[in-house]
């Protein structure tokens, strides 16, 4: 038998894959699964009925294979603790999951269980058992599982199915699984149940009630108290737990999915809006702005009526049919066809925000995470065919810049062709061509997403890892040929004729601003740097004889653009200085006997406190405040 392993060639004729690892010296206890031609392998399998050359491939945790063969080993672990513990329990089935896994047992669990259970599964690891795979036959397997009628059930299934029938045993525990596996349970070191929960039987609310318990383990213990302080922090940092706090925006039940801002959330909408106009102004956009409802017949042109429609929401006028738009490309297409486009205006760059419905299931709705209106920092850009890589890397470069400024990392992600779509296969390989040439030239790590794609065109998307390193999906640009078409969109040429069809470019940077300030909140954990905070600075007066000095001085930082609130309670001194730092403003400043405009006690957020004029105090912020204007290439 021959092996074909990371680009070499070797002879093998042992038995298993952890037996030709080891003979090659390529052993590694980080290996957790085999993959051989495309099928996951149990690196204790033995390999058999193999001819020729076998493609091997193998995952540590750090591969997503990996990971899921970890998760579902555990589960594995989980139900054997179960069935010491409480040996009348039905086990039904164990996933892993995107972190972790959980199992389902007929049987009622309390939440001093779970600890039990926990201590239990802790010691199935330290018994380090091996793992074995069993092939079954049909009557082996009814035998075998002839107590577990849930497992009998899938029995049949898997046999009507004409799948092999398998099994895996680890010390005294059996359970009904195709694989594949750890080689044994002491690859666990960390391991914590983190919940319970109901579930149906095959998720069926006509089936029985059973109880799933949600897990997460580890290779390495530090890894589980990273997992942990993440899972903390990221509760802490809960953007609707923050946004009610900070007074940023509220969710209502009379309008599920749309939001309520309020005023300090407006306000730190609008720093977005005015940063983003700036960026773009300077950058060649004009700013448009369309209608939200229009005709049935616009939609149908567009291609939304017939591959988008489960996402729009619908009125009447007059009893003709209209939507509510989901996207601003028809409508930024009508302002194209208003009059006569030349190649001289090109690239035309037209920027919207644009307020979409989208109708999403409530089940997903998640604060300003998941909404159902949102508005969209659009823009279309029109240009020529031979300027379009050009322009998308112009709007790769700008959405670069403009995370830079929040200190977000990201990856981009090439999204090619959906089943429904539009247009022919020719056109969908010239644009699919076309941006992935554009990521090569730009030297951008990115991934395929096959089938992702809009209905009309493919896309570049960007996914921005936040402080906690969890990522994000916020920018898009998309290429699109159908479109222009579709609204026998032209320009004049250069040889003074309109036989001419522009490319739509359709992009966004932040997205959607309802999701972006979402995204904000949990990555600064509520402490906004200076040009965004709502309030910058909060003024205390330590007695009534102080407020109108306070009022003075706050009324001059208005003035000049700055955004000042005071707290004039008769509270003590440390009380509203404790309250206005869980309001997360940058500076406080407290006005007593001995401060004056000439002399101000200035705290930041860290409790430094520093002496300084309120000129001097005025400057310092000016320059803070400038530094994102720098990076995008403008004075602020
Ligand atoms: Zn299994
Ligand atoms: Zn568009």
């Amino acid at each position: 038998m021959k092996i074909r392993y990371n680009g070499k060639e070797y002879v093998f004729d042992g038995k298993t894959i952890e037996e030709f690892l080891k003979s090659n010296n390529l052993w590694s206890n980080e290996i957790l699964v085999a993959e051989i031609n495309g099928t996951k392998w149990d690196l204790t399998r033995p390999l058999t009925g193999f001819t020729g050359t076998i493609e091997l491939k193998t995952y540590t945790f750090d591969d997503e294979k990996g990971k899921q063969t970890f998760w579902h080993t555990s589960a594995h672990i989980l139900a054997q603790a179960v069935k010491r513990l409480f040996p009348h329990a039905k086990i039904a089935i164990g996933p892993s999951i995107s972190e972790g896994f959980y199992y389902d047992f007929d049987i009622k669990l309390s939440e001093d269980d779970l600890k039990k259970i926990e201590e239990e599964m802790k010691k199935v690891i330290k018994e380090n058992l091996k793992i074995e795979r069993m092939e079954l036959s049909y009557d082996k397997s009814k035998k075998m599982f002839k107590d577990e009628p849930y497992k009998l059930e899938l029995i049949e299934d898997f046999n009507n199915e004409g799948y092999k029938l398998s099994a895996y045993k680890q010390g005294e525990f059996v359970d009904l699984c195709q694989g594949p596996h750890l080689p044994s349970t002491g690859y666990v070191k960390a391991v914590k149940l983190i919940k319970l929960a109901g579930a149906y039987w095959r998720g069926d609310a006509r089936n029985k009630m059973l109880t799933r318990v949600y897990g997460i383990s580890f290779p390495k213990k530090e890894m589980l108290k990273e997992y942990l302080y993440r899972i903390e922090e990221a509760k802490k940092r809960d953007h609707r737990k923050l946004g009610r706090e900070l007074d940023l925006f509220s969710l209502h039940e009379e309008g599920p999915g749309f939001v309520f801002w309020h005023h300090k959330g407006i306000v730190l909408r609008n720093i977005l809006m005015d940063f983003w106009r700036k960026v773009h102004y300077a950058n060649g956009y004009q700013e448009v702005s369309t209608p939200i409802i229009l005709c049935k017949e616009l939609w149908i042109q567009s291609g939304h009526w017939d591959h988008y429609k489960d996402n729009m929401y619908f009125t009447k006028i007059d009893d003709k049919d209209y939507a509510i738009k989901p996207m601003n490309c028809p409508g930024g297409i009508l302002v194209y066809k208003s009059r006569p486009r030349s190649y001289k205006e090109f690239p035309l760059k037209m920027g919207e925000f644009g307020l979409v419905h989208r109708h999403e299931l409530s089940g997903v709705l998640h604060g300003l995470l998941r909404v159902r209106a949102f508005i969209q920092d659009d823009a279309h850009i029109f240009c020529e065919e031979e300027q379009m890589k050009h322009e998308i890397k112009q709007v790769v470069k700008l959405v670069g810049s403009v995370y830079k400024v929040f200190g977000f990392q990201y990856h981009v992600e090439v999204s090619t062709r959906p089943e429904d779509r539009v247009g022919s296969n020719e056109i969908w390989d010239k644009a699919e061509s076309a941006l992935i040439e554009v990521v090569k030239e730009l030297n951008l790590e990115y991934k395929i997403n096959e089938g992702d794609g809009a209905f009309y065109g493919p896309k570049i998307d960007f996914h921005i890892k936040d402080t906690l390193g969890r990522t994000w999906q916020c920018a898009t640009v998309q290429l699109d040929f159908n479109m222009p078409e579709r609204f026998n969109l032209t320009y004049m040429g250069r040889d003074g004729t309109y036989n001419h069809r522009p490319v739509m470019i359709h992009r966004t940077v932040y997205g959607s601003l309802e999701r972006f300030v979402g995204i904000l909140i949990e990555h600064y954990a509520g402490k906004f740097p200076l040009w965004l905070n709502p309030v910058q600075v909060k003024l205390l007066s330590v007695a009534d004889r102080h407020i109108e000095k306070a009022k003075s001085i706050g009324e001059k930082l208005v003035e000049k653009g700055f955004r000042a609130e005071y707290d004039f309670e008769n509270l003590s001194i440390s009380k509203k200085v404790r309250n206005a730092e869980l309001e997360k403003v940058n500076y406080i400043i407290v006005i007593g006997d001995k401060d004056s405009e000439e002399s101000l006690a200035i705290r930041n957020r860290e409790g430094k406190v520093e002496k300084m004029s309120l000129q001097q105090f005025i400057e310092k912020m000016k320059k803070e405040i400038a530094e994102p204007y720098k990076i995008v290439g403008l004075k602020g």
